[in-house]
């Protein structure tokens, strides 16, 4: 592997990292690229970047101002947050998936649906 300088810093060198967050329209995507060692200056390759267009356009979120606001409860044994129903139809979910839940920066968390059953 070629080691490559960061353009912003010139001190760094660009590392390859898969956890590049972007935010579309409150949603987020985990992304491939390259991180600074100095600065910290994120790098995300073209094709990763056209790969999270094309997801967000599937989702039909590009260009889209989709917020979603909702309220958490509490329910018997924890904290429920509810699925509406738009992003439930929009993503096929039945209700069975196991999900990945991941928190993401200070105050996110990222929802990852892995499998329907
Ligand atoms: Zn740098």
């Amino acid at each position: 592997m070629k080691e490559k300088k960061c353009p912003v810093c010139e001190k760094g060198k660009l590392v390859h990292v898969e956890d590049i967050v972007s935010e579309v329209e409150g949603y987020f995507f985990i992304e491939k690229g390259n991180r600074c060692t100095s600065c910290g200056e994120e790098f995300i390759p073209e094709e990763e970047g056209q790969k999270m267009i094309k997801v967000a356009r599937r989702m039909k979120i590009w260009g889209k101002p989709l917020k979603l606001y909702r309220k958490l409860s509490k329910s018997g044994r924890g904290t429920v947050l509810r699925i509406p129903s738009d992003l439930e139809k929009n993503l096929d979910i039945r209700g069975d998936e196991i999900v990945i839940i991941s928190k993401v920066g200070k105050n996110k968390i990222l929802i990852e649906i892995e499998s329907a059953s």
